[in-house]
């Protein structure tokens, strides 16, 4: 069983037609209904719903309402590595480009964790490039092993690996795993990824089903908006979440939807998605979906997040640096990409509270499972 299939059988071009196609009967049609389809969501993210993002803005605030409560989860990314074997063309860490490379220490680790502690947190995202060698998984693990007695969540975004690494990683303290497939687009896909292990698109499709099979507690699925067109890359994201839940239905889901930010040497979007259009996307992954959570990092500007968080979000970054060492070992290192949010932790709590919602610290407690 695999997601594989699934996929081969709704190539991209008559997708991508099919979600143009849309009418505002079929948006009418979306909106009213029960329970939303794949095909409700291809008529929610279509340039037909465009007039109707109000009521969009306003169904999907209430559906995330009466799930989720007035609660928004916080996070931060706890950066590890640069080094990375891969050549992404958008990333700032590309093996291509030429910069000082730093792997943190376990004591660097705890250096790092001081400080997010020190705000508040107690979920920390880790993050790495992939490369084998200096953060493979007997890095990893020493990572889990030295930073899970500070943290009640522990999520990883790091190289897709194996089925059995996984299961070597949960008992370690692996609560989520992010992974996201950048573009579905076989052939631009390829150009992205040119060199490298991740240049293997059906590895990286396979991941979600490996960690499902190893019994991953979350994951987190998106793709790079900018790549290619982001309904129909939108819409095989959905396409994948629909297989996943249900086949892997003890797993809880979150999703992302990053547009591309400037990195060094990294190349312009190919398309541009404005900010009435990631409404509509936020909008439209939570009237179709009423439990999967729904993140936004600080990527986006403050303006933008101050407002978007009430439409359907559930977590949301703060304070975030995207180099290693960034919090205190190596602040003047080469970031992944430039943040947009700068605003510190106890200033983005501050706000939630001012909108009514409750910022919470942690995701999910081992001990309380
Ligand atoms: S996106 Fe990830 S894999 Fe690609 S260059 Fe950056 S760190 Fe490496």
């Amino acid at each position: 069983m695999s997601f594989q299939p699934i996929f081969e059988a709704q190539p991209w071009d008559d997708v991508k037609a099919s979600i143009y196609a849309k009418t505002a009967a079929d948006v009418a049609h979306a909106l009213a209904a029960p329970q939303r389809t794949l095909e409700d969501f291809k008529a929610l993210i279509s340039p037909a719903a465009a007039p109707y993002l109000e009521q969009m803005a306003q169904l999907s605030h209430q559906l995330t309402r009466k799930r989720f409560g007035n609660t928004l989860q916080l996070y931060a990314p706890l950066y590890l590595s640069n080094e990375c074997q891969n050549i992404c063309t958008y990333c700032g860490f590309s093996l291509d480009n030429k910069i000082a490379r730093r792997t943190l220490s376990s004591v660097e680790m705890l250096l790092e964790a001081a400080v997010l502690k020190d705000w508040g947190y107690d979920h920390v995202l880790l993050v790495t490039g992939e490369a084998n060698v200096t953060v493979g998984i007997d890095y990893l693990e020493k990572a889990l092993r030295t930073l899970r007695p500070q943290f009640a969540h522990i999520s990883m975004e790091v190289q897709p690996l194996d089925q059995a690494d996984y299961e070597r990683l949960i008992p370690e303290g692996l609560n989520t795993v992010l992974v996201y497939q950048e573009t579905y687009h076989r052939a631009d896909y390829k150009k992205h990824h040119p060199k490298g292990k991740k240049s293997n698109f059906d590895y990286r499709l396979d991941t979600p089903d490996r960690l499902g099979r190893a019994g991953i507690h979350k994951m987190g699925l998106g793709v790079l908006i900018g790549l290619e067109d982001w309904r129909t890359d939108c819409f095989y994201t959905a396409l994948h979440l629909d297989y996943l839940e249900k086949t892997y239905w003890q797993t809880k889901y979150s999703l992302s939807f990053p547009r591309l930010r400037p990195a060094e040497g990294m190349l312009q979007p190919k398309v541009e998605m404005s900010d009435r259009e990631l409404v509509q996307l936020i909008c439209a992954y939570r009237i179709w979906n009423g439990e999967v959570e729904l993140s936004i990092s600080t990527r986006e500007s403050p303006v933008f997040r101050d407002h978007v968080i009430k439409l359907g979000i559930t977590s949301i970054s703060a304070g975030s640096k995207t180099n290693p060492g960034g919090y205190a070992v190596a602040p003047e290192s080469l970031e992944q990409f430039e943040i947009s949010d700068e605003r510190s932790p106890p200033e983005i709590a501050a706000m939630l509270r001012r909108q009514g919602y409750e910022p919470v610290w942690k995701d999910w407690d081992a001990a309380l499972a």
